[in-house]
């Protein structure tokens, strides 16, 4: 792995990783206000942040960090998906920083923004979690399940904190296909690839350093979430990237990782699926299908999100049922 002498910012959101030269991951620790995890490419004339968070107050640790790591104002901000996890931190930029994501990203972004300016209006849902969660969490026994709750807990805290001074900023350029940014020391592809985990993921390429930048294409050691996008689709990305020359995948949730985790990514959609298609085939319902046990490693990765597995399995059951 490249290293220079470059201090590395610190902030309690996000660890910074290098990559190569001028290339930075900032990955989400457990309990701070990221929530995602996103990029910093210092193109050598210009820079690059690619998604911005959960909440401003992560974005502007961000913002902070990739000032100070290129030594410039952040010259382009990219959004990889419309999910409001991964733009919330938009509005930290000053209006001279471009925001670019594809035409479907920024089209699908008001509905997300809208229920967003609606907790701002009454905050009551993120209180009632909150309370509700707690409740749960002092007399859940299960270790992985506590930590599920936790971290929980902590992101709606962060939200309902954030609320009050939210503001969406949308993209001010939006493409299709790609883009390239030639920099002075350093290029990068934007690619988007249409449906997958969304209705449109855009992924952050240097194929020179072998290393990709795949939004929520990617989730490792943590569940993916199914049921924005489209499961076929989303598997062909994985494969197209397993056999691609890239070592190196920065994923919207979870740890870097390489081939071997968008691997096992694509087993945990498959174990998952034929675990609810034995559910069905048995006359069972989605009730039944929701007592479905992960095998190893898949149960570990329970404490990355709250409630994804419940939400996969009633949109695989749903989408198998309709199959069958
Ligand atoms: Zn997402």
């Amino acid at each position: 792995m490249w290293t220079s002498s470059i201090p590395v910012p610190e902030s309690e959101h996000f660890t910074i990783h290098q990559l190569a030269e001028g290339v930075f991951a900032a990955i989400a620790t457990p309990l701070g206000a990221a929530y995602s995890n996103a990029g910093i490419i210092d193109l050598g004339d210009r820079t690059l942040v690619f998604d911005t968070f959960d909440t401003p107050a992560a974005a502007r640790d961000l913002r902070t960090a990739a000032e100070s790591l290129t030594g410039r104002m952040v010259t382009y901000v990219v959004i990889s998906h419309v999910h409001s996890d991964h733009w919330m931190g938009n509005q930290v930029f000053p209006s001279s920083t471009i925001i670019l994501s594809t035409h479907k990203i920024r089209a699908g972004m008001p509905e997300w923004g809208d229920e967003m300016l609606e907790h701002q209006q009454d905050p009551s849902e993120y209180k009632d979690y909150v309370r509700e969660s707690e409740d749960r969490l002092a007399v859940e026994k299960d270790p992985s399940w506590q930590t599920t709750l936790k971290r929980s807990i902590r992101r709606a805290r962060y939200q309902l904190q954030s609320l009050p001074e939210l503001e969406l900023r949308y993209p001010d350029q939006t493409f299709e296909g790609n883009l390239v940014f030639h920099g002075s020391q350093r290029w990068v592809e934007l690619r988007a690839f249409g449906q997958g985990h969304s209705e449109s993921d855009l992924v952050l390429l240097l194929p020179e350093q072998g290393i990709a930048f795949i939004g929520d294409l990617g989730f490792f050691s943590t569940q993916p979430f199914l049921p924005y996008g489209q499961l076929g689709a989303w598997k062909k990305h994985l494969l197209f990237f397993e056999a691609s020359d890239f070592k190196t995948f920065v994923p919207g949730h979870g740890t870097i990782g390489t081939k071997a985790d968008l691997a096992l990514q694509r087993r945990y959609f498959e174990v998952l699926e034929q675990q609810v298609a034995a559910v069905i085939q048995a006359g069972g319902s989605a009730q039944d299908a929701l007592k479905i046990e992960l095998p190893a490693p898949f149960d570990a990765w329970l404490a990355g999100g709250m409630g994804r597995l419940e939400a996969n399995v009633n949109y695989l059951y749903t989408k198998l049922s309709e199959e069958a």
